[in-house]
């Protein structure tokens, strides 16, 4: 990454894994573990997690995201969750637009960025994914497919807005597959989607956008993906449930 322009950030999704209980046991150990991180370091929690999240990282280097938020402030929206729900519980982040909401909750480009624009419109920092498919990956297509993601999601905002947004590139086939893309691949895409941005933006907002990438990434290749120029970060699924193993990417981060 270029360590002169961006500060890494490193983002666990914990996806539907540990009761609270659990989580309280997960945060307890990684407290101490990356308490001298040099990068910015997250745990994106299930909801129910929030609150003990938030009450034993206090005084601590780690954020709280949450997992997803809905784009209405309050109503008849039952099973969903406000951005002001959110910020009042204390979480900073928000994980939007996971390849698992696209795929099994009905997740759209249009309400992707409805929930970023209403995120942000609260003063909480949206995660956005994106990323391919193999399917696309193979008929050529990844560039083509991630820029309208990135255009998409990030329609409708400002400058200014760009400076609390983060994107997280995952591929589809490196997520939980252990498959990882290899650095020059995901330097490839990330780069891509810095110039998308400068290409709508300016290259000001471009250099100074944190983009991480997400897919299998682990203790034991942590450090060669963040070697990249253009990789500045990652969002953690599986590793990120091992406290030792996430504190090895945060150290890889630090760097
Ligand atoms: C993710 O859930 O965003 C992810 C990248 O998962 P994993 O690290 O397990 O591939």
């Amino acid at each position: 990454m270029n360590k002169e322009k961006r500060t890494a950030i490193i983002a666990g999704n914990w996806k539907m894994n540990k009761t609270a209980s659990e989580a309280k046991e997960l945060i307890e150990s990684l407290i101490p573990l990356v308490k001298d991180a040099g990068c910015t370091v997250i745990i994106g929690v299930p909801f129910t997690d929030i609150a003990v999240a938030v009450d034993l990282t206090k005084g601590t280097n780690i954020h709280v995201a949450a997992q997803n938020v809905h784009f209405k402030d309050s109503g008849a929206y039952t099973g969903e969750i406000s951005p002001r729900m959110l910020t009042e519980a204390g979480v900073e982040y928000v994980i939007i637009g996971h390849s698992e909401r696209r795929q099994y909750f009905g997740e759209t480009d249009e309400t992707v960025n409805l929930r970023a624009r209403a995120a942000l419109a609260a003063g909480l920092k949206p995660i956005i994914c994106v990323g391919e498919s193999l399917e696309q990956r193979e008929a050529g297509v990844t560039e083509e497919f991630v820029c309208r993601q990135v255009v998409m999601a990030l329609l409708n905002m400002t400058a200014e807005d760009l400076a609390n947004v983060v994107i997280a590139y995952e591929p589809i086939w490196a997520i939980g597959t252990g498959k990882t893309a290899t650095k020059e691949q995901a330097e490839e895409v990330c780069a891509f989607i810095r110039k998308v941005v400068e290409e709508n933006y300016s290259k000001a907002v471009a250099d100074a956008l944190t983009i991480q990438y997400g897919g299998s990434m682990n203790a034991g290749n942590a450090a060669d993906l963040l070697s990249m120029e253009d990789i500045d970060g990652g969002l953690i699924g599986g590793a990120s449930l091992k406290p030792n193993d996430f504190a090895v990417i945060v150290g890889a981060a630090s760097k």
